[in-house]
């Protein structure tokens, strides 16, 4: 069965990922089952409960951590797709957060008796409802920067300049508009309407609220026709759903505050706070393990690769570059602790002819079977066998001296005898043979790579102008005495 997994494009957003039917039908699941608990309250929105004043600063803090997570993800998702609508998104985000912890300072009985920056009688109900306006307002904003490439100057600013421009400037504009309402509501709050009596909400205060809740109303109708939708959008519909049923709630359909509406709304309110930062905590947690697939996969197709080249193709013995690395760390490793290095160069006798005689591919199939057997030599976890170039073949043997290095030679001309490959252009006799060239180098001999392998095929000229199928040795150290 497929997964969400297979099912999303590796790179899907919730932001740029089209809503399919999963989420759509959970979506709106959720609605209905918010929608029947909202009915049930509504009967008892009025009753009034006993005033629990530790509920508000359990309900600011979740609230503000809940909000300012979702806008540090949705700031993170709009810095990987430059979209206005994101920015705009989490500014909304981080303007609740701001605007509820506004509203906590200046709560009377939360920090201070009458609240914090000197707020008056009607300051949390004002906050209240800024922060209670702010938000849909983004939420409508976003709806009009979404589909398509923007078209305002602003947002196409935001959508070309380095992304940190664009969050610095949002969060700017947040915390300087929700400080100067706060200034506002608390030293100008002789200018504000009498929104409470008391506990109680006052007509003026219902009207306000209620025109707050007919705007979250118009955000949603208009997010809902901003289609097509994202899987954002789906749940940011279920979010503005369950935000004006905190609003109905705690605001429009009880009486003031500590009544059941009220309780009940600010319940919803945290809920509407925490479905996207879920839905968003779940996605990043879907991004992680798709990492962590795309990094083993990416691991095991790197390490194929390393191998695919250092192995020779036909033969699948090391390649020449796998030489080069292996012959050279091995003539560091011999001059440091003054060990003995060999290297046997190996060439099929009258190869051309062999192909000559029975074709390239059966020439493949011969160089293979060699091959193998030249690996069977290689018996110490540091020798290498590998294909030189053509017919040519190279047996690097650290920590072997000369003696060592001719045995391995003997034994891999053996070996290539006792396959009895026929060859019936063969100066050496009825089977396919080799010629091999020894160069060793003795403990405390330092030479190059270079030098080694000159040696080793100075030999090999010798053994194939002695008559072929033999083994010929250099020694350099011989050769240091000599000069
Ligand atoms: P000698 O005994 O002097 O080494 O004679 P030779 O014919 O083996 O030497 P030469 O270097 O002239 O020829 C090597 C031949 O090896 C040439 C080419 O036909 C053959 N050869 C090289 N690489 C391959 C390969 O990958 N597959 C096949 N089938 N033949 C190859
Ligand atoms: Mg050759
Ligand atoms: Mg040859």
């Amino acid at each position: 069965m497929e997964n969400a997994h297979t099912l999303r494009s590796p790179s899907a957003y919730l932001s740029n990922e089209p809503a399919g039917s999963r989420e759509t039908g959970f979506a709106f699941a959720t609605i209905l089952a918010s929608a029947a608990l909202f009915v049930v309250a509504v009967w008892f929105a009025r009753k009034p409960l006993v005033p629990v004043p530790v509920f508000i600063p359990i309900y600011v803090t979740a609230l503000v951590i809940c909000d300012l997570i979702t806008a540090v993800l949705l700031f993170g998702q709009f810095r990987v797709l430059r979209t206005g609508g994101l920015l705009v998104l989490a500014g909304g985000y981080l303007f609740t957060a701001t605007a509820t912890t506004a509203y906590a300072l200046i709560f009377p009985g939360l920090f201070a008796p009458t609240g914090l920056l000197g707020s008056g009688a009607q300051t949390s109900s004002a906050l209240y409802m800024f922060w209670h306006t702010g938000f849909p307002l983004a939420v409508v904003a976003y709806g009009f920067c979404k589909g398509g490439p923007s078209r305002a100057p602003v947002l196409v600013w935001v959508e070309r300049a380095p992304p940190w421009r664009g969050i610095a400037s949002m969060v700017l504009a947040v915390v300087v508009v929700v400080a100067l309402f706060t200034t506002f509501a608390t030293a100008g709050q002789g200018l504000l309407p009498v929104f409470l009596a008391g506990n109680r909400t006052t007509v003026v205060g219902k009207v306000f609220l209620l025109a707050i809740w007919l705007l979250s109303i118009a955000a949603l109708v208009h997010l809902w026709r901003r289609k097509p939708h994202t899987v954002l959008d789906i749940w940011l519909l279920v979010v503005m759903c369950v935000w004006i049923f905190d609003l109905a709630l705690s605001a429009v359909l009880n009486t003031g505050r500590y009544d059941l509406g009220w309780y009940v709304g600010r319940i919803y309110g945290l809920l509407a706070a925490g479905f996207l930062l879920i839905v968003l905590l779940s996605e990043n947690a879907r991004h992680h393990a798709r990492l962590m697939q795309v990094t083993a996969e990416l691991r095991s197709a790197n390490d194929a690769l390393w191998h695919i080249s250092m192995k020779d193709g036909l033969t699948l013995l090391a390649n020449r570059r796998s030489f080069d690395t292996h012959l050279a760390e091995h003539l560091a490793i011999a001059a440091r602790h003054q060990r003995h290095c060999a290297l046997v160069l190996v060439d099929v006798d009258h190869f051309k002819d062999y192909n000559d005689a029975y074709g390239h591919q059966a020439g493949d199939e011969c160089l293979k079977q060699i091959a193998r057997a030249l690996a069977t030599c290689c018996q110490r976890p540091a020798d290498l066998a590998a294909r030189y170039g053509g017919e040519e073949f190279a047996l690097v043997l650290p920590d072997t001296d000369r003696e060592g290095a001719v045995h391995i030679a003997l034994t891999a001309q053996k070996a290539i005898a006792d396959l009895q490959i026929a060859h019936q252009r063969c100066s050496t006799g009825a089977w396919v043979s080799i010629s091999s060239g020894v160069a060793s180098i003795q403990r405390g001999v330092v030479v190059s790579a270079q030098a080694l392998i000159g040696e080793a095929d100075k030999a090999l000229y010798q053994a194939k102008s002695r008559g072929r199928n033999q083994v010929a040795v250099e020694d350099l150290q011989a050769e240091a005495a000599r000069a």
